[in-house]
Protein backbone atom coordinates (compact mmCIF):
# COMPACT_ATOMS: atom_id res chain seq x y z
CA UNK A 1 0.00 0.00 0.00
CA UNK A 2 0.95 3.34 -0.74
CA UNK A 3 2.33 5.62 1.64
CA UNK A 4 2.47 2.77 4.09
CA UNK A 5 6.43 2.57 5.87
CA UNK A 6 5.82 -1.10 6.45
CA UNK A 7 5.11 -2.04 2.50
CA UNK A 8 7.89 0.13 1.77
CA UNK A 9 10.39 -2.06 4.35
CA UNK A 10 9.63 -4.85 2.84
CA UNK A 11 9.27 -3.61 -0.81
CA UNK A 12 13.20 -2.49 0.25
CA UNK A 13 12.53 1.15 -0.27
CA UNK A 14 13.20 1.71 2.96
CA UNK A 15 16.04 -0.40 4.77
CA UNK A 16 15.42 -2.66 7.67
CA UNK A 17 17.39 -5.20 9.49
CA UNK A 18 15.58 -8.91 8.43
CA UNK A 19 15.16 -11.29 10.76
CA UNK A 20 13.52 -13.75 8.88
CA UNK A 21 11.72 -13.74 5.50
CA UNK A 22 9.68 -16.06 3.24
CA UNK A 23 6.78 -15.59 0.60
CA UNK A 24 4.34 -14.36 2.89
CA UNK A 25 5.98 -13.08 6.41
CA UNK A 26 9.27 -10.83 7.08
CA UNK A 27 10.43 -10.23 9.80
CA UNK A 28 12.81 -7.05 10.96
CA UNK A 29 14.26 -5.47 13.98
CA UNK A 30 12.20 -2.41 15.25
CA UNK A 31 14.01 0.45 15.37
CA UNK A 32 13.37 1.18 19.07
CA UNK A 33 15.05 -1.75 19.89
CA UNK A 34 13.09 -1.49 23.53
CA UNK A 35 15.66 -4.93 24.72
CA UNK A 36 18.19 -5.90 22.47
CA UNK A 37 16.38 -8.01 19.95
CA UNK A 38 12.81 -6.45 19.29
CA UNK A 39 11.36 -7.73 16.34
CA UNK A 40 8.72 -6.85 14.38
CA UNK A 41 6.97 -9.57 12.76
CA UNK A 42 4.43 -8.59 9.58
CA UNK A 43 2.64 -10.27 6.49
CA UNK A 44 3.71 -9.43 3.40
CA UNK A 45 0.23 -8.27 2.60
CA UNK A 46 -1.13 -5.35 4.19
CA UNK A 47 -3.53 -5.65 6.71
CA UNK A 48 -4.24 -3.09 8.72
CA UNK A 49 -5.24 -4.88 12.19
CA UNK A 50 -6.50 -8.28 13.69
CA UNK A 51 -9.82 -7.28 12.72
CA UNK A 52 -8.75 -8.02 9.17
CA UNK A 53 -6.84 -11.11 9.28
CA UNK A 54 -8.64 -13.96 7.41
CA UNK A 55 -7.74 -17.22 9.04
CA UNK A 56 -4.82 -18.28 6.63
CA UNK A 57 -3.35 -14.73 7.36
CA UNK A 58 -3.41 -15.50 11.03
CA UNK A 59 -2.11 -19.07 10.04
CA UNK A 60 0.95 -18.16 8.92
CA UNK A 61 2.31 -15.24 11.06
CA UNK A 62 1.42 -16.74 13.83
CA UNK A 63 2.94 -19.95 13.18
CA UNK A 64 5.82 -18.50 12.25
CA UNK A 65 6.61 -16.46 16.08
CA UNK A 66 7.98 -19.98 17.61
CA UNK A 67 10.45 -20.43 15.27
CA UNK A 68 12.08 -16.40 15.40
CA UNK A 69 11.22 -16.91 19.50
CA UNK A 70 14.02 -20.08 19.62
CA UNK A 71 16.06 -18.16 17.50
CA UNK A 72 16.55 -15.60 19.51
CA UNK A 73 16.90 -17.72 22.43
CA UNK A 74 19.74 -19.49 20.63
CA UNK A 75 20.86 -15.70 19.56
CA UNK A 76 21.04 -14.27 23.18
CA UNK A 77 21.95 -17.21 26.11
CA UNK A 78 21.31 -14.43 28.64
CA UNK A 79 17.60 -14.07 27.36
CA UNK A 80 15.39 -15.32 30.24
CA UNK A 81 11.72 -14.57 28.37
CA UNK A 82 10.01 -13.44 25.72
CA UNK A 83 7.07 -10.66 25.58
CA UNK A 84 4.78 -11.07 22.61
CA UNK A 85 2.51 -8.19 21.97
CA UNK A 86 -0.05 -6.97 19.16
CA UNK A 87 -1.72 -3.67 19.42
CA UNK A 88 -4.73 -3.19 17.31
CA UNK A 89 -5.94 0.95 16.64
CA UNK A 90 -4.80 4.06 18.27
CA UNK A 91 -6.55 3.31 21.64
CA UNK A 92 -4.39 0.36 22.38
CA UNK A 93 -1.06 2.46 21.14
CA UNK A 94 -0.70 1.03 17.21
CA UNK A 95 1.01 3.62 15.60
CA UNK A 96 1.61 1.80 12.19
CA UNK A 97 -1.38 0.72 10.74
CA UNK A 98 -0.02 -2.45 9.01
CA UNK A 99 -0.67 -4.95 10.97
CA UNK A 100 2.32 -6.42 13.31
CA UNK A 101 3.80 -8.29 16.22
CA UNK A 102 6.17 -6.84 18.52
CA UNK A 103 8.89 -9.70 20.16
CA UNK A 104 10.27 -8.49 22.84
CA UNK A 105 13.64 -10.43 24.75
CA UNK A 106 13.38 -10.03 28.50
CA UNK A 107 16.75 -10.00 29.86
CA UNK A 108 15.46 -8.63 33.78
CA UNK A 109 12.63 -7.67 35.74
CA UNK A 110 14.91 -4.14 35.50
CA UNK A 111 14.94 -3.72 31.65
CA UNK A 112 12.85 -1.14 29.80
CA UNK A 113 9.71 -3.17 29.18
CA UNK A 114 7.09 -2.16 31.35
CA UNK A 115 3.34 -3.56 31.06
CA UNK A 116 0.46 -3.65 33.79
CA UNK A 117 -2.42 -5.79 33.96
CA UNK A 118 -4.86 -4.00 36.79
CA UNK A 119 -6.50 -6.40 38.51
CA UNK A 120 -10.23 -5.43 38.21
CA UNK A 121 -11.90 -9.07 39.00
CA UNK A 122 -13.35 -7.94 42.46
CA UNK A 123 -15.47 -5.47 40.17
CA UNK A 124 -17.69 -8.06 38.54
CA UNK A 125 -20.13 -10.87 39.62
CA UNK A 126 -20.15 -14.40 38.70
CA UNK A 127 -23.10 -13.37 36.56
CA UNK A 128 -21.46 -10.51 34.54
CA UNK A 129 -18.53 -13.04 34.20
CA UNK A 130 -20.68 -15.20 32.52
CA UNK A 131 -22.78 -12.69 30.75
CA UNK A 132 -19.44 -11.37 29.14
CA UNK A 133 -18.34 -14.77 28.15
CA UNK A 134 -21.51 -15.57 26.40
CA UNK A 135 -21.79 -12.27 24.69
CA UNK A 136 -18.65 -12.73 23.10
CA UNK A 137 -19.69 -16.03 22.35
CA UNK A 138 -22.65 -15.79 20.58
CA UNK A 139 -20.86 -13.47 17.76
CA UNK A 140 -18.10 -15.77 17.07
CA UNK A 141 -18.65 -16.63 13.39
P1 LIG B 1 3.01 -0.02 17.29
O1 LIG B 1 3.16 1.20 18.14
O2 LIG B 1 2.17 0.27 16.06
O3 LIG B 1 2.57 -1.24 18.00
O4 LIG B 1 4.47 -0.37 16.78
C1 LIG B 1 5.07 0.22 15.68
C2 LIG B 1 6.54 -0.03 15.80
O5 LIG B 1 7.15 0.27 14.57
C3 LIG B 1 7.23 0.87 16.85
O6 LIG B 1 7.78 0.05 17.87
C4 LIG B 1 8.30 1.60 16.05
O7 LIG B 1 9.52 1.68 16.73
C5 LIG B 1 8.44 0.76 14.80
N1 LIG B 1 8.83 1.51 13.63
C6 LIG B 1 8.24 2.64 13.16
N2 LIG B 1 8.87 3.06 12.04
C7 LIG B 1 9.87 2.17 11.81
C8 LIG B 1 10.86 2.06 10.79
O8 LIG B 1 10.96 2.86 9.87
N3 LIG B 1 11.71 0.99 10.87
C9 LIG B 1 11.62 0.08 11.88
N4 LIG B 1 12.50 -0.93 11.85
N5 LIG B 1 10.70 0.15 12.84
C10 LIG B 1 9.84 1.18 12.82
ZN1 LIG C 1 1.50 -1.85 4.53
Amino acid sequence: MKDCIFCKIINKEIPSYPVYEDNEVYAFLDITQTTKGHTLVIPKKHVQDIFEYEEGLAESLFSRVPKIARAMEKAFPEMQGLNIINNNKEIAYQSVFHTHIHLIPRYSKEDDFKLVFADNGKNYSTEEMNLIAEAIRKNEE
